[in-house]
């Protein structure tokens, strides 16, 4: 999962930054809103932090802006302690959700797992899928209860297809969420660390679709003939 960090502190953004990247997500960070914004709308995002008081543009601008252009991603706003009236208007801007600085860490990589598998349609923070459970507050992933060993970049590649279980994630997409936008992508390897990740779970889990990419489902649902 790709998230985005707007955030001017730098201090904040560099602690923020190294939390979300230990807990397996790929991070683009901006310092100012107009960046931010630029980021937001051009490149695809499964979440995003923003802070409210921003350079150049102001957070409630740029979540009016990204929402009035139709970018529908979650995002969480940073408002100042004790300030009411900037949690009003940043949900009424169009915020998922919101934290008062000062915070713990623990608790807005918590509220962003929510976020994010509201958004994928799940209930629980444990994503299971036949034999497969993805537990996404550890990264741990099991297969019938044995736990399997994998790389960041395969946890990542995994937990996005499992927060998309069902449905057929292009190559292309799933470039565009496993890597930053420093990264120089390659959608080829892909197909690698798919082919790493169904050695690892060892289960028939992972479907090629053809011409189009991959869908993580249940074995029962895959071995279904298609109508
Ligand atoms: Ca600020």
């Amino acid at each position: 999962m790709r998230i985005l960090l707007i955030e001017d502190d730098k201090e904040l953004q560099r602690l923020l930054k190294k939390a979300l990247s230990e807990a397996d997500y790929v991070v683009d960070t901006a310092a100012d809103g107009e960046e931010g914004h630029f980021l937001g709308d051009t490149e695809p995002y499964d979440a995003v932090v923003l802070d409210l008081g921003l350079p150049k543009m102001d957070g409630i601008q740029v979540l009016q802006k990204w929402r009035k252009a139709g970018r529908n991603m979650p995002v969480l706003i940073l408002t100042a302690r004790d300030s009411w009236s900037d949690k009003v208007a940043g949900i009424d801007a169009g915020a998922d959700d919101y934290l008062a600085k000062p915070f713990y860490t623990e608790e807005l990589l918590a509220r962003l797992r929510a976020l994010m598998r509201r958004a994928a349609g799940f209930a629980s923070a444990e994503i299971e899928i036949g034999p497969l459970r993805i537990d996404t507050r550890t990264s741990r992933v099991s297969v019938n209860g044995n736990p399997v060993k994998l790389t960041s970049l395969e946890y990542r590649l995994l937990a996005y297809l499992g927060h998309h279980k069902g449905k057929v994630v292009s190559r292309t997409e799933l470039v565009e969420h496993l890597y930053d936008q420093d990264f120089d992508r390659d959608s080829n390897t892909i197909e690698v660390f798919v082919g790493r990740l169904r050695k690892k779970l060892d289960v028939d889990l992972i479907q090629t679709v053809r011409g189009l990419g991959y869908c993580l489902d249940d074995p029962a649902v895959l071995s279904k003939p298609q109508p």
